[in-house]
């Protein structure tokens, strides 16, 4: 259903971020992938799924903690590809600390990466949209963005942040065809995640285990992690023609967290 279309996706060679530009591809959507380390095998990642799916997909190294590459990154997107069609902000990054020993240098990473780089991508890329007449924007935020857990202020406010942002441009663009949301993921098992579970191990003295059903999961009512596959079956959905009304709103993927 995308086939013509280009979907950039940032932080997209690893975890939710690559599943989301798989099913785009999947769908006929060119793709252009992205992450910071700007190597062979992110290369060769972009031509196996051009491969795979018969679509046109390049790798577009850009760190998304400087807000001038995340800029650059959908005009390079713009001039590989003719057009930005679906725009998804999904780089984000995690440091756990309370608040009053948290450092600087992390929480200004976080919001950085998990924050401002989507202001960046999306002022970069509601004047291409809006000359073309339509665009899809999905920010990937969190549960976390609706709901707070301590020892995650930095990811917390940005996540909260997020889905601010998100209200406001849906509302600035609502007449241009130009549809703006949040995908609020619960826990999913990626790298992110899998990086949390051997300190909770230690500091539960748990095993593996345990600290996945009764730490991670204790919040999440379905008691197991969403899939990957999951949240991109959401970024497709509003991507869609069928969601042209949803716009300025979040879409919770979180196995009932936020119900209770
Ligand atoms: P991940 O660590 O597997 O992937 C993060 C991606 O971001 C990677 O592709 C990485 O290359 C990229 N990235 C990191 N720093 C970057 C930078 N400076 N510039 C460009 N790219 C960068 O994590 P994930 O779990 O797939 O997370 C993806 C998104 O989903 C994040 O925004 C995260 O906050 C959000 N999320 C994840 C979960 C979860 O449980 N895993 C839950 C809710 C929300």
């Amino acid at each position: 259903q995308f086939s013509g279309k280009t979907a950039l996706v940032t932080g997209s060679t690893s975890g939710i971020g690559l599943a989301i530009a798989v099913a785009f591809a999947q769908q006929g959507a060119n793709v252009a992938l992205n992450s910071f380390t700007n190597g062979e095998e992110d290369r060769a990642l972009a031509a196996g799924l051009a491969e795979d799916h018969g679509v046109k997909c390049v790798y577009l190294g850009a760190d998304m903690v400087d807000g001038d590459a995340a800029r650059k990154l959908v005009a390079n997107c713009m001039s590989e590809f003719g057009s930005v069609d679906i725009l998804v902000n999904n780089a984000g990054v995690q440091h756990m600390a309370a608040i009053d020993n948290f450092p600087v240098d992390q929480w200004n990473r976080i919001i950085a990466i998990n924050l401002n780089s989507a202001f960046h991508t999306i002022a970069a890329a509601i004047p291409l949209m809006k000359k073309a007449g339509a665009g899809r924007i999905i920010n990937i935020a969190s549960a976390h963005g609706l709901v707070a857990s301590p020892f995650k202020s930095a990811y917390i406010a940005a996540k909260h942040g997020l889905v601010g942002m998100t209200k406001s441009v849906a509302l600035e663009v609502a007449e241009n065809g130009i549809t703006c949301n949040a995908v609020c993921p619960g826990f999913v098992l990626t790298p992110l995640v899998e990086a949390q579970i051997p300190d909770q191990m230690a500091l539960n003295k748990m095993n593996r285990e345990t600290v996945e059903r009764e730490i991670i999961l204790a919040r999440q009512p379905t008691r197991r992690f969403v899939t990957v596959e999951e949240i991109a079956a959401a970024c497709t959905f509003l991507a869609s023609e069928g969601a042209a009304s949803i716009t300025g709103t979040t879409l919770s993927v979180d196995g009932g967290w936020t119900a209770m």
